[in-house]
């Protein structure tokens, strides 16, 4: 990674970004085997609970340490950490963290968490510590996603994707990669341990025929009807691959997905899309070569605090297929907010 990122405008930033993202990623990996057990119940949510204050600590800490003056607006607050019920969980966010911050004790654990805090700023970090909790959860994708955001752009992105395999396909059950964008430099893919996997570029289709979609596994993301609509207008001979967290992003950077609509659940018109959610994933894409907008076209505007407010849901392709998308999202009446019933 030494190398890599030698001498290039925010290379000091991209390198710090997927080292963070990195030990992160490998920290909430080992939650999961230590903590998901064959006597865990489906519903017990712990081990995620665990490993997103963990991961946001880890990260913060080394933010704090490295750059810190930068705010970090981030998912989680240690507020029900530090309530009578939350005593347990503290501990074990504790012990995880005291593995790469030795001698971590829970007061400043809780106060790393709440360094996430932040406001926009001209220049601010945004992270997402567990992107995709219930494929953590499943057993599938999810990853830690860290961006910089300056002079309202996002500069410098990092996904630590600890499932997903070197050649960065659907399948589960990889060796793990992280992805690294830098603005005006590209998008790379490192290994785990900082060895990098070489520049990634999104796909040359231009056919809608042959789009590959990515989708949300949940289907409670994203509105399933008017999906399906556009998969149908699309006439797409490849079947959607079905992904959490924004894994899916890192898919589209290497070429291996070319289309990724996220439009509003029926079930909450209202939904917002947070700026952790989007921040890496935008940059990695667009580095790549593709193209990132709001399902009008409108580009994302990170300037709003923590939700992306003037936008409605996100498209992101491989750039050439673009135009076609947004024209059949207009035609379905998917580039707008529904009322509530
Ligand atoms: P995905 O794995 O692509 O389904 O996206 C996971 C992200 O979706 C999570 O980080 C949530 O913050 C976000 N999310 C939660 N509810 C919704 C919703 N109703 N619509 C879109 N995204 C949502
Ligand atoms: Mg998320």
């Amino acid at each position: 990674m030494q190398d890599l990122f030698v001498g290039k405008p925010y290379g000091e930033e991209a390198k710090f970004a997927a080292r963070a993202v990195s030990m992160a990623a490998k920290l909430c990996r080992e939650i999961r085997g230590e903590m998901v057990t064959q006597s865990l119940e489906k519903s017990d949510r712990s081990p995620v609970t665990v490993a997103d204050f963990a991961s946001q600590a880890v990260v913060a800490r080394l933010l704090m340490d490295t750059y810190p003056q930068d705010p970090l607006i981030a998912e989680e607050a240690s507020q029900t950490l530090r309530a009578a019920e939350g005593a347990k969980t503290l501990e074990a966010v504790t012990a995880y963290v005291a593995r790469i911050h030795e001698g971590a004790e829970s007061e400043e654990v809780c106060r790393w968490i709440d360094h996430g805090d932040g406001k926009t700023a001209d220049r601010f970090w945004t992270l997402d510590p567990i992107d995709g909790t219930k494929g953590f959860l499943r057993g599938d994708q999810y990853v830690t996603a860290l961006a910089l955001l300056e002079a309202d752009q996002v500069v410098v992105g990092a996904l630590g994707c600890p499932n997903l395999n070197h050649q960065i396909e659907p399948e589960i059950g990889g060796e793990g990669v992280v992805v690294v964008a830098i603005r005006g430099q590209g998008c790379w893919a490192l290994s785990m341990e900082g060895k990098s996997l070489g520049k990634l570029s999104v796909s040359t289709i231009t056919d809608p025929g042959q789009a590959r979609v990515l989708r949300s596994f949940e289907s409670g993301h994203t509105d399933s009807g008017k999906l399906e609509q556009i998969i149908e207008r699309l006439a797409t001979a490849h079947p959607p691959v079905l992904m959490d967290s924004q894994a899916k992003y890192a898919l589209m950077a290497a070429g291996k997905g070319d289309l990724l609509f996220r439009l509003l659940s029926p079930a909450q018109p209202g939904y917002v899309e947070k700026i952790w959610d989007q921040a890496a994933g935008l940059i990695v894409v667009e580095e790549a070569g593709g193209k990132v907008t709001d399902l009008r076209g409108t580009s994302l505007d990170f300037t709003c605090g923590r939700g992306l407010t003037e936008n409605i849901g996100v498209l992101a392709s491989n750039r050439r297929l673009h135009d076609d998308a947004l024209e059949i999202v207009r035609s379905i009446g998917a580039d707008r907010r529904l009322k509530a019933d």
